[in-house]
């Protein structure tokens, strides 16, 4: 039996009407012969309430929370009334929600009594966004007469660690578990609807993956019945070679490798979160990002290593915004180990993550990019920590700046594409401030003033003709 494993975000689900049409795509698709579990993600928007107003209980505000709680059942109730026409499936459907909202309530009111919101409170809080959503598309496909039943992460075997938040997937007894669940189902002719984003502990406590996490969900769940293709469901037709609010002519990409394709998603491409190619990768299971707009498109397809083809070259050029970069520089580096290692450890015991880094071959100077909001700390912590040692001489930084990545596997060993990259930007007159080329190749990136940051893209992404792929 085919398997595929489809994955609807928050705006694919956001009111009734769109759940109806996600119903129809699960149908169009299965047939006797290939089975699909779904996952889905919250009602667009109702996770950053649900991390609303956690905050909000914990400052001791109460009296919000059963008003809260009331309009949050209204919209889903609002929701399951036009997904799903079945009066005895609606009201079943009715049901669940009232129950889960009564639990969340009771949740809630007691972070407000005790005032207290730890990272595993907080877990607690935001599942209930897929735990409201999931059984009004499983609903909706009963609807349609296809059986189905909704299960949260937890109840599907997905295992993590308890780091609360953000929790590390133990994929061995997940696999072994998920397996037992879901197969028995799909051979009964069920079509599962998975909670996206949560998952439990070994000892069934709740956890969820990280924001954006239902892609993870929906990898995790392919890797584990080793299906056939995980389907990513969005509002753009795939990856694609730019930003087409840059690049009017921007393409979709048909065919990445999950090395490219990580790239990309690191680099901004709003697609993905960020560990959820891992598991398919390992399976060597194929993702496909595609629209619910328009399911004609295949989409972007992501699969193992095929073969490097050079014509491919570059695949996609694309901006980081909102970044900052940081020079440290002093005569005394050169030639002094260990200056470098104690720059990225005192960022590192901040929790400043460095995107970029590059340092010239006379070492007098060491410079990183990172996240703007981060700036002020990551200067006051470096000056603090290392300008009464003489070797460093100053820190200095930029803030009104970004960093372009040109990406594509097809560059690796390939002569000329830096020269090419560099030719288009200066015929453009603008000026490079740094550099840096991961040693895969598979990206070159560089930093030009935040204004040039547009201009840059579409000089490259017309220098590699990619509007022609
Ligand atoms: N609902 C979660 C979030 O908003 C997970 C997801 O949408 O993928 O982050
Ligand atoms: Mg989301």
């Amino acid at each position: 039996m085919k398997k595929i494993v489809m994955k609807f975000g928050g705006s694919s689900v956001a009111n009734g009407e769109k759940i109806r049409h996600v119903a129809n795509l699960i149908t169009d698709n299965r047939t006797e012969d290939c089975g699909i579990v779904t996952t889905v993600s919250a009602l667009e928007g109702v996770t950053n309430q649900l991390i609303q107003i956690a905050k909000e209980a914990k400052n001791g505000k109460r009296d919000f929370i059963s008003k809260f709680t009331n309009e949050l059942l209204e919209r889903h109730l609002t929701v399951a009334k036009v997904a799903i026409k079945n009066k005895q499936t609606r009201e079943e459907t009715e049901q669940v929600l009232k129950e889960r909202i009564g639990e969340l309530e009771i949740i809630l009111k007691g972070i407000g009594y005790v005032n207290e919101l730890s990272p595993k409170s907080m877990d607690n809080v935001i599942a209930y966004g897929e735990k409201l959503s999931a059984p009004i598309i499983s609903g909706a496909l009963n609807d349609k007469g296809v059986k189905s039943t909704h299960l949260t992460g937890g109840e599907v075997g997905i295992v993590t660690d308890n780091n609360y938040g953000e929790a590390g997937l133990l994929m061995q007894v997940t696999k072994y578990q998920v397996r037992r669940r879901l197969e028995p189902l799909l051979k009964e002719g069920h079509s599962p609807v998975v909670t996206g984003f949560i998952a439990a502990t070994q000892n069934g406590e709740t956890t969820t993956l990280g924001r954006g996490g239902s892609d993870y969900t929906a990898t995790i769940l392919g890797a584990s019945l080793e299906a056939d293709e995980v389907w990513i469901w969005t509002d753009v037709d795939g990856l694609m070679t730019a930003d087409p609010k840059i690049v009017s002519s921007a393409k979709t990409i048909t065919e990445m490798s999950f090395q490219e394709a990580t790239e990309l998603t690191i680099f901004g491409a709003k697609a993905m979160h960020p560990r959820a190619l891992e598991p398919a990768r390992k399976e060597g299971i194929p993702v496909r990002i595609r629209s619910v707009f328009n399911p004609d498109n295949q989409g972007t397809l992501i699969t193992k290593e095929k073969k490097v083809r050079h014509e491919d070259g570059v695949k996609a050029v694309t901006l980081v915004k909102n970044v900052a970069v940081i020079t440290v520089s002093g005569a005394g580096m050169v030639g002094a180990p260990g200056t470098a290692a104690k720059v990225f450890e005192v960022l590192g015991k901040e929790n400043i993550n460095i995107l970029m880094i590059s340092q010239s071959v006379s070492e007098s100077n060491i410079s990183l990019v990172i996240q703007r909001n981060l700036l002020e700390r990551a200067v006051n912590t470096l000056e603090i920590a290392l300008l009464g040692r003489d070797f460093i001489r100053e820190v200095v930084s930029e803030d009104d700046v970004c960093v372009v990545a040109v990406l594509g596997a097809g560059m690796k060993g390939m002569p000329g594409v830096a020269s090419r990259i560099f030719s288009a930007v200066a015929k453009e007159s603008i000026n490079v401030r740094m550099i840096a080329q991961g040693s895969s190749e598979l990206n070159v990136s560089f930093v030009v003033k935040e204004k040039n940051g547009a201009n840059t893209v579409r000089a490259i992404h017309k220098e590699f003709k990619l509007n022609e792929k």
